[in-house]
């Protein structure tokens, strides 16, 4: 009961604000910052535009630019172990393309994200709690492009004739049938797999960042429990996404195919912003099925499932607009 009531004070989402550094080209072209941080608060920013007006943004942590992944992890890691105490969790990173999604949830193989750290604490808490539990994990990993569902774990030659849709299981959640689940053992399996599915994913496109942008990445990590004293069971999801980039792309610019796509991530991310947002101040109705994303999540978004939300931004003057409609989208889900 207690154990109850303090996670319904906390709330089950959360929202952390991150900010990369400026990079060289930035740095080059003389652009200054136009984010800045009171130094005591951990949990307030300022955009400070070109008239010198100042807009104040408050999330549940914000982290600085000089912050390292093993500073964001140390804030994650409580809301992702949850999953092997029988939570569903999701983990987004929002923002435009350039901001550090990618860092933050893959990173580098120097400065290795949420995912593989994430992982990580899994199998190390999975040991320590061997003698009581006993956990099988499993990983797979998609792809949602124009609201097509594609396995990223199927080498690209090898995609299953027939498309992958999401189904209504018995229990009442919802299941992607043919999507691989590959049982990891250790760190490095995940690493492999993680490396693979990057590889797929880029298939096709110009670039792996060109199509990361366009395309929203899952990662999910499916946690089987047996409690060895009573015997009982549970089966967690932990659901780690990087989402297609937020930057709204003007109609001018753009036609046929690209515009189309850009309908797609718009639709998909207002409809995931609708969904925290109605989670968040309770509404009755929840509107799960307005995309393949929010749809496919419904069992592990609300209720008792713990949500957070990275929202990513550029410190750059030059994206001072994408960096309110970013901290503004946010603020709306918290
Ligand atoms: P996105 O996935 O949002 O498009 P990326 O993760 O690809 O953005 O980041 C863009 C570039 O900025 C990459 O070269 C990345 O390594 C770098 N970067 C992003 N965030 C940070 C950070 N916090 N510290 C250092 N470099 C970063
Ligand atoms: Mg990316």
């Amino acid at each position: 009961q207690l154990y109850n009531e303090v996670i319904e004070l906390k709330g089950n989402i959360r929202v952390f604000c991150r900010c990369r550094p400026l990079n060289q080209n930035e740095i080059a072209n003389g652009c200054n910052s136009v984010i800045e941080y009171d130094s005591s608060l951990d949990n307030e920013l300022q955009v400070v535009s070109s008239d010198s007006s100042r807009k104040h943004f408050k999330f549940d942590h914000v982290f600085r630019p000089e912050d390292n992944q093993e500073a964001v992890f140390a804030e994650t890691k409580p809301i992702v172990t949850s999953v092997l105490d029988g939570f569903n969790v999701c983990i987004f990173a929002y923002g435009q393309t350039g901001t550090g999604k990618t860092f933050t949830m893959e990173g580098t193989t120097e400065n290795r994200g949420v995912n593989y750290r994430t992982v990580e604490e899994l199998f190390h808490k999975s040991e320590e709690r061997a003698g009581i539990m006993r956990y099988e994990l499993f990983v797979s990993m998609l792809e949602v492009y124009n609201e097509k569902i594609r396995d990223l774990l199927v080498d690209g030659s090898n995609q299953p004739a027939k498309k992958l849709e999401i189904k209504q299981a018995a229990e009442g959640t919802q299941e992607v049938p043919g999507l691989v689940e590959a049982r990891v053992f250790g760190t490095e399996d995940v690493w492999e797999l993680l490396k693979s599915g990057s590889r797929v994913r880029s298939v096709g496109s110009t670039s792996a960042n060109e199509m990361s942008s366009r395309s929203h990445c899952l990662l999910r990590v499916t946690v089987k429990g047996e409690n060895l004293i009573n015997g009982q069971r549970t089966k967690s999801h932990l659901w780690l996404v990087d989402l297609a980039g937020s930057e709204r792309v003007g109609r001018i610019e753009v036609e046929g195919e690209r515009l189309k796509e850009s309908q797609f991530i718009n639709k998909s991310l207002s409809a995931l912003g609708d969904v925290i947002s109605a989670l968040a101040s309770k509404t009755a109705h929840v509107p799960y099925r307005n995309s393949k994303l929010t749809h496919m999540l419904q069992s592990s978004l609300g209720g008792d499932c713990k949500t957070l939300m990275f929202v990513q931004v550029s410190p750059s003057s030059l994206d001072l607009g994408e960096t309110l409609c970013s901290l503004n989208f946010a603020s709306r889900v918290r």
